[in-house]
C-alpha cells in the first residue's frame, strides 16, 4: 500500500499505538506515524532509518487523565489506564526527539475530551511539558513540520513572498507562556491565504449525542466547561 501511495505521489500515515504497529509501519516506510505511544528502540531505530515523522497526539489522553469526572461512564478505567499510557509514551517519545526524528503536531480531534476548535494548541503545551520541547520547536513542528504533509507544500508553513499567508497573530509572546495559544483572547488575527477570518464567535450548533465518541463521557469538555468546573 506504501509502496503504490508513493507511486500516485500520495503521502500515507498509520496510527500505530502498540510495539509491533509502530516497527511494521516504519518498516513500510509510512509518512507519518500517529502516536508511537509503545515503540521500543527496535521500531525507534526503523523510524530514524526510513525517514519517519512522529505526531504523538497525546492530547486525547491528557485531556481524558485531567477532566474526566466521576459522573462519566468511562470514570473508573480509562483515566488511569491514560496515565500510564501517557508515562510510557513519554519515554520513548522524549528518546525520538532526542535522536532528531522529526514531529509533526496533530490532536486526535471530535471525542469529548478533544472537541473540534478548542485544544489543538495543547499539544504544544504538552510537548514542552512531557517530551522537552523548547517552544519555539513545538511551533516550528506545527508549522512548517505539518507543512511537509500538505499538499501545498512550501506555499504553507513559512512566512515569505509568494507564499500562501496563512498567519496567526498574538498578543502574547508564545516562546514565553507556550500555554498562551489557548486562550482565545490573545489571538488577535487570523489570515488564511491573506484573508482575514472573522473571529466573531459562531453562533451555537446542534449537538448529537452520537457526537460524543462512545458515549464514554457524560458531556463535551470545552475550555469553558473546563474552566468553569475548575472554580
Ligand atoms: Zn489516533
Amino acid at each position: 500500500m506504501v509502496e503504490e501511495c508513493r507511486r500516485l505521489g500520495v503521502k500515507t500515515i498509520a496510527h500505530a499505538r502498540g510495539r509491533e504497529a509502530v516497527l511494521y509501519s516504519a518498516r513500510a516506510g509510512v509518512d507519518v506515524i500517529f502516536h508511537a505511544f509503545e515503540m521500543d528502540d527496535e521500531g525507534l531505530e526503523e523510524i530514524v532509518r526510513k525517514g519517519c515523522v512522529i505526531s504523538p497526539a497525546l492530547t486525547f489522553l491528557v485531556n481524558t487523565v485531567e477532566f474526566t469526572r466521576p459522573g462519566d461512564p468511562c470514570y473508573q478505567w480509562r483515566p488511569n489506564m491514560n496515565r500510564g499510557d501517557v508515562e510510557v509514551a513519554s519515554r520513548m517519545l522524549v528518546k525520538a526527539r532526542e535522536a532528531g526524528v522529526p514531529f509533526m503536531v496533530g490532536t486526535d480531534s471530535g471525542f469529548a475530551v478533544t472537541p473540534y476548535g478548542e485544544w489543538h494548541a495543547r499539544e504544544l503545551e504538552i510537548m514542552v511539558e512531557h517530551l522537552g520541547f523548547a517552544p519555539a520547536e513545538a511551533l516550528r513542528a506545527t508549522t512548517s513540520g505539518n507543512s511537509g504533509l500538505l499538499r501545498e507544500g512550501d506555499a504553507v508553513g513559512r512566512v515569505a513572498a509568494g507564499a500562501l499567508a496563512d498567519l496567526t497573530v498574538v498578543a502574547e509572546n508564545p516562546l514565553e507562556d507556550i500555554s498562551s495559544l489557548m486562550r482565545p483572547e490573545n489571538i488577535t488575527y487570523v489570515y488564511l491565504g491573506g484573508e482575514e477570518v472573522d473571529l466573531a464567535p459562531m453562533p451555537e450548533v446542534q449537538r448529537y449525542s452520537w457526537e460524543q465518541s462512545f458515549r464514554q463521557w457524560g458531556e463535551v469538555y470545552t475550555r469553558q466547561r473546563v474552566a468553569e468546573l475548575a472554580c
